[in-house]
C-alpha cells in the first residue's frame, strides 16, 4: 500500500541523517536476552534482571487460540487453559496452584493465564529465587504445561460448570451484541465464530477425546516458547531448559499453523444493533488496511511506521478532546487508534470511537470524521507536532532514568509478543538513542502524509458499529443514515484548525518566599520534618527505588465531615470538578498544552476525613510540580466549557447506570451497609442538578486557606539541596495561620445485627450475586488485628474457591477479605465474602458462605496459613521497596502515632492457626454485626 512511500520517504531522510547504509538497516536486538531454538522447535527467552531482588516470572506462550478449533471444538482451546491447573504428570489434581502458593505465588494474581483467539499464555510471575529447586520446579510445571496434561474424564467434569460460570460472568451487553455480530464483522473469515468463550452447549456435553485431540494436535514445541526473566543465573537457567524440553519429540505429519486471513470487504459493513442492559450508546468507524507482516517488523522501518502513526492520531486526539469542549458538539468523547481491526492480528484498522450524546449518533461520528478530514486536508501545525514529539520523547526518557529498575513483568511481554509477533525486541539504550536521533529530524509535512493514506476515500473496506441502549420509543440509527452523513463529511470544504496555545510561564509573578524555620529527623523511618515560617509542616523521606519517581502528597484534616447536607453532592463530585478547571491563567485546555514533555501533576481532592493535594513528578520536572501544587492552593480557574463538558459526560455515565445487574447490586449493598446514609449512597443522574460550580469553588478556597493545617509529605528520588529552596518558594510562600486547626466530625453510620437483602431482578443473561459481611464496630485497631484480619479473610478465600467452585462447580470465581481501617471516625474490622454464583445453585453457594466462617472459630488448616504466611511476608519485601507503601506508613504514622511496619513481619510470623480461630470467634463473629444481600434472576 501506499503508507510505505510516506515512510520511504521520511526513511531516506533518516539514512541520510544516521548512516551511509543503502537499505533499511535491521533492528539491534536486545543484548540482555538470550534468545534460542532447540531442535525440536522450541524457543526460549532467557533474562537476568535485578529488579525487584530474588523474583522470577515464567512463561509458556503458544502460538494457538480458539481460531484453531474445529467446530465441535469451540470453546476448548479456553477449557484446555483451565485443565492446565487440574492435573499433570507430575502435578496431580490442584496441585500446581498449592505448590506454587508454597512459594507465596498467589493464584489468580501471580499464577494465571489467559486464551485469546491466536495465543494462550501461561504465567508464574513473582517465584522467590532464593530456592534454586524452587526454579526448577516451575520450570517442570512449564513442561508439564506443554506436553503433559492428564485432561482426566472427571476432572472435565467439575471443570464444565466453572466455564459456564465464566461465560455468565462475563456475559455483558456489548459482549452479546459483539459475540452475535461477529459473522458480518468478519465475512467469510473463522473469525466470525471463534469468541474464545465458545459455545456453551459444547462445553456442557463435549467428550474428552475432543479436548485431547485439540491439545495434542497445537501443543507443541514448535509453537511454544518457554520465556525466564529475573533474578537468575543465565546460563544455568539455559541448560536446565535445554535438559527439560529436548527430549520432547516433534511429528513428523503436523499441521501447520495457517495465519486466518481477514477479507477486504468491497460494500461496507454496518452493524446497529441494542441491548436493555447497556448503559450508553456508543459507535466505531473503521477503516481496514493489511497489517505489517511479521517478516517486515525486524527493520527500522517499523519504528518510524510506529513513530509518524503515533504522533499523527495523538494530535488528532488532542484536537477530538479539544472539540468536545464545546457547546453544540454532538459527542462526548471521540478517540482516534490505527491497530488490530476488533480481534485479528492479520488486518489493521483506523478506528474513530465515539460515544455521542443522546439521540445524535450519526451527527456525533460525522463531527469527529469531519476533524479526521480537517487534518487530512490542511494537516497538522507545527507547534501541535512540537507538543506531541516532546511529550514522546519526555516519557521515553522518564523510562531510561528509571532503567535499572524495571520489573520482569515488562521483559516477558516483550519476549512474549516477540514470539507471537515478531514484536522487535529493542533495549531501552537503543531506543532512545535511535528516537533522539530520528523524531526531530522528521518534520510535520512527514507526519502530514500519515491521516490521508488511512481515511480511505470509498465505502470499500469501511465497517462501522453502533451499540444501543435498547429502550421503549428509541429511533435507532439505520445504515444509509450513517453512509449518506460520511459522503456529506467527504464533500464539505473545511477551515484549517487554529492552534490556541499560551505561551507564558505558569505563575507569572512568583509570591514572596518563605523560609524554613526549624528541622528535625527522625531516625525510626529516617525521614525529615522540616517546619515552615507559614506553619506548614513538611516531611522528606529520600528513597532509590525508583529513579524516574517522587510523589508529593499535601493532606490535612477536615474534608466532607465539615460540609453539611446541601454539599453532599458537591463533594462527591468535588475532586471531577476541580480536575476539570484550570489553573492561574490557564484553562484547563491550556494547561494541558502548557506542561506537553513534562512530567508533573498536581490535582485537589476531598474524601470524607481529609482534603488532599496529591503530585507526582519525574525529579527534573520538579519545580513544575511545585507550582501546580502553589496553584491548587491559591488560584483554580473557573472553566465553564470543560465543566459542562465533563457534567454531560458523567450524565450520559449516570443516566443509564442501573441497567446492568452488577450496579443494581453495588448500589443494593451501599444502601444495605450504610443504611441509605446519603453521604455513602452512589450517585444517580438525578442528583447532578444539586451541583453547583461556583460553590465547588468556595470549599476548594475553603478547604485550602490554611497551609499551617497541612503536612506536605516528599518520598522518592528528590534532590534535598534542588527541593529545600522550591519548598521556600512555593509551600512556604502559601497563607498559613498555625493557631487555627480543624478536625474531622464522625460521619460513618453502619448497619447494626443481623441484616439480609435478598431480592430478584429482570435479567438478559440470569446472573445471581452474594455478599456477605461480618464486622466489629468497638476494636480498637491495632497492626495485629490488621494482619490478622488480612490472614483470616485470605483463608476464608481459599477455602471459598475450594468448596464453592472446585467442589460444588457452583461458580466461577468466589472470594473473601479482611481489613481493619485505621484512622477512619468509626473503628472497623471485617471480613468480606463476595460470590457471584450460578441461580441454581445459589442456596447452596449462600449456606457454604455462611458455614465456613463458623468452621474457622474451630478450625484452621495448618498449611493453609502456613502458605498465607510465606506470601505475606514476600508481599512485604516488595511493598516496601515502593514509594507508595512509605507515604501510606508515614503519613498514617504523623497523623495517628502508629507504626504499621516495624513489627509487621514479626507479627506475621507469630500467627498461628489457633489464633486466627479465635480472631474470628472474638472479634470479628463477636462483633455481632452481619450483612448479606443477595440478587436472584426473576423467573
Ligand atoms: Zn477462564
Amino acid at each position: 500500500m501506499k503508507l510505505k512511500r510516506i515512510f520511504n520517504a521520511a526513511a531516506l531522510l533518516l539514512i541520510a541523517v544516521m548512516t551511509q547504509a543503502q537499505t533499511m538497516p535491521p533492528l539491534p536486538m536486545d543484548k540482555a536476552v538470550r534468545m534460542g531454538k532447540l531442535d525440536n522447535g522450541l524457543t526460549y527467552y532467557v533474562r537476568q534482571n535485578g529488579w525487584p531482588e530474588k523474583r522470577v516470572n515464567f512463561y509458556i506462550a503458544q502460538r494457538v487460540g480458539s481460531i484453531q478449533e474445529n467446530d465441535d471444538q469451540r470453546g476448548l482451546a479456553h477449557f484446555l487453559e483451565h485443565m492446565a491447573f487440574n492435573g499433570s504428570e507430575n502435578f496431580k489434581g490442584n496441585e500446581v496452584i498449592e505448590y506454587t502458593r508454597s512459594l507465596g505465588v498467589n493464584f489468580g494474581s501471580d499464577l494465571n493465564a489467559y486464551t485469546s483467539i491466536d495465543r494462550t499464555v501461561y504465567r508464574i510471575c513473582d517465584v522467590p529465587s532464593t530456592r534454586i529447586e524452587a526454579l526448577d520446579s516451575c520450570l517442570l510445571i512449564l513442561k508439564d504445561w506443554s506436553n503433559g496434561l492428564l485432561l482426566e474424564a472427571d476432572e472435565i467434569d467439575k471443570e464444565r460448570g466453572v466455564i459456564h460460570e465464566e461465560w455468565r460472568l462475563r456475559s455483558s451487553a456489548s459482549q452479546r451484541m459483539f459475540e452475535r455480530n461477529l459473522p458480518t464483522l468478519y465475512p467469510g473469515s473463522k473469525y466470525g465464530h471463534r469468541m474464545p468463550i465458545g459455545l456453551m452447549e459444547i462445553i456442557d456435553n463435549f467428550k474428552p477425546e475432543v479436548l485431547r485431540a485439540y491439545y495434542h494436535k497445537w501443543y507443541r514445541p514448535d509453537n511454544q516458547a518457554i520465556i525466564v526473566i529475573g533474578d537468575i543465573d543465565v546460563d544455568r537457567t539455559e541448560a536446565k531448559i535445554k535438559e527439560l524440553f529436548e527430549g520432547i519429540k516433534l511429528e513428523e505429519n503436523r499441521a501447520m499453523v495457517e495465519r486466518e486471513p481477514v477479507p477486504d470487504n468491497a460494500e461496507p459493513i454496518i452493524v446497529v444493533d441494542k441491548d436493555k442492559e447497556q448503559q450508553f450508546n456508543i459507535v466505531m468507524l473503521m477503516f481496514k488496511h493489511d497489517a505489517t507482516p511479521n517478516e517486515e517488523k525486524g527493520n527500522m522501518m517499523y519504528l518510524l511506521e510506529g513513530y509518524v502513526k503515533s504522533m499523527s492520531t495523538s494530535m488528532l486526539n488532542q484536537r477530538l478532546s479539544e472539540k468536545a469542549q464545546e457547546a453544540d458538539c454532538p459527542y462526548l468523547q471521540a478517540s482516534a487508534s490505527d491497530e488490530e481491526y476488533l480481534f485479528s492480528s492479520t488486518k489493521d484498522a483506523f478506528s474513530l470511537t465515539v460515544i455521542p450524546k443522546e439521540g445524535k449518533t450519526i451527527e456525533a461520528l460525522a463531527s469527529a470524521l469531519r476533524e479526521a478530514q480537517r487534518a487530512v486536508q490542511f494537516g497538522f501545525n507545527a507547534s501541535e507536532y512540537v507538543r506531541v514529539r516532546s511529550e514522546y520523547l519526555s516519557q521515553l526518557d522518564k523510562i531510561y532514568t528509571n532503567r535499572e529498575k524495571r520489573n520482569n513483568a515488562i521483559f516477558g511481554d516483550e519476549c512474549t509478543e516477540h514470539f507471537l509477533d515478531n514484536e522487535p525486541i529493542l533495549s531501552i539504550e537503543d531506543q532512545k538513542m535511535l528516537m533522539e536521533q530520528i523524531a526531530p529530524n522528521i518534520p510535520v509535512e512527514a507526519i502530514n502524509q500519515v491521516l490521508p493514506e488511512l481515511i480511505s476515500k470509498n465505502d470499500s473496506n469501511l465497517v462501522i458499529v453502533s451499540f444501543n441502549t435498547e429502550k421503549e420509543g428509541t429511533v435507532y440509527p439505520t445504515k444509509e443514515e450513517f453512509l449518506s452523513a460520511i459522503n456529506t463529511v467527504r464533500g464539505e470544504q473545511l477551515e484549517a484548525y487554529v492552534d490556541n496555545v499560551k505561551n507564558e510561564p505558569l505563575i507569572a509573578k512568583l509570591p514572596k518566599k518563605g523560609k524554613i524555620k526549624s528541622e528535625k529527623e527522625n531516625a525510626k523511618f529516617g525521614y525529615k520534618e522540616l517546619t515552615l515560617s507559614n506553619g506548614a509542616r513538611v516531611i522528606l523521606k529520600k528513597t532509590d527505588y525508583k529513579a524516574d519517581e517522587i510523589q508529593m502528597l499535601a493532606i490535612s484534616k477536615g474534608g466532607n465531615s465539615l460540609l453539611g447536607e446541601n454539599d453532599i453532592v458537591n463533594s462527591k463530585l468535588f475532586s471531577a470538578v476541580t480536575a476539570s478547571s484550570g489553573l492561574g491563567e490557564f484553562d484547563n485546555q491550556e494547561l494541558e498544552k502548557a506542561l506537553a514533555g513534562i512530567q508533573a501533576s498536581a490535582n485537589l481532592s476531598m474524601s470524607n476525613l481529609h482534603e488532599m493535594v496529591s503530585g507526582n513528578c519525574v525529579p527534573k520536572d520538579v519545580e513544575t510540580m511545585m507550582q501546580l501544587v502553589y496553584l491548587n492552593f491559591t488560584n483554580i480557574k473557573k472553566d465553564e466549557k470543560a465543566y459542562n463538558s465533563m457534567v454531560n459526560m458523567i450524565e450520559t455515565m449516570l443516566k443509564n447506570r442501573s441497567l446492568t445487574p452488577e450496579t443494581a447490586f453495588a448500589d443494593s449493598v451501599s444502601a444495605t451497609v450504610y443504611m441509605h446514609n446519603p453521604r455513602f449512597l452512589n450517585i444517580d443522574a438525578e442528583d447532578l442538578k444539586k451541583l453547583d460550580y461556583d460553590r465547588c469553588l468556595q470549599i476548594a478556597k475553603e478547604r485550602t486557606a490554611n497551609a499551617a493545617d497541612f503536612t506536605f509529605f516528599f518520598v522518592g528520588n528528590f534532590d534535598e539541596a534542588t527541593l529545600r529552596p522550591l519548598i521556600e518558594q512555593y509551600i512556604a510562600s502559601l497563607p498559613g495561620n498555625p493557631k487555627k486547626k480543624e478536625n474531622w466530625k464522625p460521619v460513618s453510620t453502619y448497619a447494626k445485627g443481623n441484616v439480609i437483602n435478598k431480592f430478584t431482578r429482570k435479567m438478559e443473561t440470569p446472573k445471581a450475586q452474594a455478599r456477605m459481611m461480618w464486622y466489629n464496630l468497638e476494636q480498637p485497631y491495632t497492626l495485629e488485628n490488621a494482619i490478622l484480619a488480612d490472614a483470616a479473610g485470605q483463608v476464608l478465600d481459599m477455602i471459598y474457591l475450594k468448596k464453592i467452585r472446585e467442589e460444588a462447580s457452583a461458580a466461577y470465581s468466589a472470594g473473601a477479605a479482611g481489613s481493619a481501617t485505621l484512622g477512619g471516625d468509626t473503628p472497623y474490622t471485617a471480613l468480606i465474602g463476595v460470590c457471584p454464583m450460578k441461580p441454581e445453585m445459589a442456596d447452596e453457594a449462600v449456606k457454604i458462605m455462611r458455614e465456613e466462617i463458623e468452621n474457622m472459630t474451630k478450625t484452621v488448616d495448618a498449611d493453609m496459613l502456613k502458605k498465607i504466611k510465606e506470601a505475606l511476608v514476600k508481599d512485604h519485601e516488595t511493598n516496601a521497596k515502593k514509594n507508595s507503601y512509605w507515604m501510606d506508613v508515614i503519613s498514617d504514622f504523623d497523623e495517628l502515632g502508629v507504626d504499621k511496619h516495624s513489627d509487621y513481619l514479626s507479627i506475621v510470623q507469630s500467627l498461628t492457626p489457633e489464633k486466627i480461630s479465635r480472631f474470628v470467634k472474638d472479634v470479628i463473629l463477636a462483633g455481632g454485626n452481619h450483612v448479606e444481600v443477595v440478587m436472584l434472576p426473576e423467573e
